[in-house]
């Protein structure tokens, strides 16, 4: 450290020397040498050495013979191709790691800025509660305060806040310390809300991105490969800088194995509400059923133990703000309830017919026939009738539910009503 400090402080004044006006060409000569010594290794002062020893007879000999130089040249001013810089540039720009600012330091937030990290980019952090040192042992800047943390000017800002408590961390975000052209996005279950959210509060000139990567810390544990990333570019300014880092942050999806889904906030929500809540509602359902593994586990029976393992953990506020932030989410309980309304009733309507039918057989048939006389009237007969109905039931229907009383036409239709819907 100390050795590299007095290199360069050699080379500095080595430099202001040549600057000076210096009488005679022998002085120029040895302030240049002086100069290129100061920066250069012990490997190049030893050719550097003999380079001054061949350079007097060199300045004597012809101009036009080249000798070639054994200092590895560290600046060109040859004519470089006419879009050298820009392409030069735009591999540098490519390259370049993003400062992202994570807002809201929970489950996800961490579970992100792993992956942000890894990527490359730098990560800095702020929630309500203090992950200090959390954040410090995944190589997390972290503010407290939200001041400090938008004074620290990060490229992106991705608020990964409950989705409950988007709008009132917004409105309490001091938005007006990030820097003018900052890109905000989101990483929220559901879309419309926080897109509307960000159309209505952060100021024009911000760019806004609106995220769904449609896993989570257990689903996306290991590989992400193939896992849904769905996105939106709200509004992104011309500027091919602010194009470009909004590519660079969906680069570390796409580099980590998602799958792009570009799609509007809206068309998101309609398809969410009849795959992810209703994927999270039967997941908390099994899991109050406390399901446990059993000895004779068949593949359904793992599927529906991995949706409970896979749900069980995110919190309830994530999953009542997929109802309550989704317009399309009451719909699609009151279709889940139906359905299972239905399901219910196949069975029932079927239990119950037989029933019927045998309490009315036995009312028709005579007294004699029910037990008296020497008829048969043992429980074993009774049973057998009723057993015998079911397997004649099975044999005429083909299928399950119905009425007998009903017949085919009304089952029918209840069941073209059914996929109707
Ligand atoms: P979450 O319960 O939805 O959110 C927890 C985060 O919200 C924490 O950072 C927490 O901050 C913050 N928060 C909660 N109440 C707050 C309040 N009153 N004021 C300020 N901050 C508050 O759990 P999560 O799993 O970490 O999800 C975070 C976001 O990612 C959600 O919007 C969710 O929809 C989205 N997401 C989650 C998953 C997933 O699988 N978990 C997948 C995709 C998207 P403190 O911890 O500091 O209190």
């Amino acid at each position: 450290m100390f050795a590299a400090t007095f290199v360069v402080a050699g080379a500095a004044t080595a430099c202001s020397s040549i600057r000076q006006p210096v009488k005679g060409n022998a002085k120029v000569r040895a302030a240049a040498l002086g100069a290129r010594r100061a920066v250069a290794s012990r490997g190049e002062i030893r050719a550097l050495a003999s380079e001054r020893h061949t350079s007097s007879r060199a300045s004597t000999s012809r101009l036009g013979t080249r000798r070639a130089s054994p200092v590895t040249p560290r600046a060109l001013d040859a004519a470089q191709p006419f879009d050298f810089e820009a392409k030069q540039r735009q591999q540098v720009e490519k390259k370049r790691s993003l400062k992202i600012g994570i807002v809201g330091f929970g489950n996800f937030g961490q579970f992100l800025a792993k992956r942000f990290i890894k990527n490359g980019h730098d990560v800095i952090a702020t929630s309500r509660s203090d992950y200090g040192s959390i954040a410090a042992s995944l190589n997390v800047g972290y503010y407290r305060d939200p001041d400090d943390f938008c004074e620290m000017h990060p490229d992106v800002v991705i608020f990964c806040t409950s989705i409950l408590s988007t709008e009132a961390t917004i409105n309490a975000f001091p938005m007006q310390r990030l820097r003018r052209n900052t890109l905000v996005a989101d990483v929220l279950s559901v879309k419309q809300f926080p897109k509307q959210l960000f159309l209505q509060r952060m100021p024009d000139n911000f760019d806004i991105l609106c995220l769904h990567p449609m896993f989570g810390p257990d689903s996306g544990k290991g590989s992400w490969k193939d896992l849904p990333l769905v996105y939106d570019k709200v509004r992104v300014g011309e500027e091919k800088s602010r194009r470009e880092r909004v590519e660079r942050l969906l680069r570390v999806f796409e580099d980590e194995g998602c799958r792009m889904v570009e799609m509007s906030c809206e068309e998101h929500d309609i398809q969410a509400a009849s795959s992810q809540f209703i994927t999270h509602t039967v997941g908390r359902m099994l899991g109050t059923m406390e399901l446990t593994e059993t000895t004779i586990n068949t593949k359904g029976y793992e599927s529906l133990l991995s949706l409970v393992n896979n749900t069980s953990n995110d919190s309830f506020d994530l999953y009542y703000g997929l109802f309550m932030y989704n317009k399309n989410a009451t719909a699609e309980l009151s279709r889940l309830e139906l359905a299972f309304s239905q399901v219910k009733a196949q069975l029932f309507d079927r239990l119950h017919t037989l029933i019927r039918d045998d309490i009315f057989d036995e009312a028709a048939q005579p007294a004699g026939a029910r037990g008296g006389g020497g008829a048969p009237s043992s429980a074993e007969a009774e049973e057998r009738t009723f057993k015998d109905r079911l397997i004649d039931q099975v044999n005429v229907g083909g299928s399950l539910g119905g009425s007998t009383d009903e017949k085919g036409g009304d089952k029918s239709e209840r069941e073209e009503g059914a996929a109707s819907r």
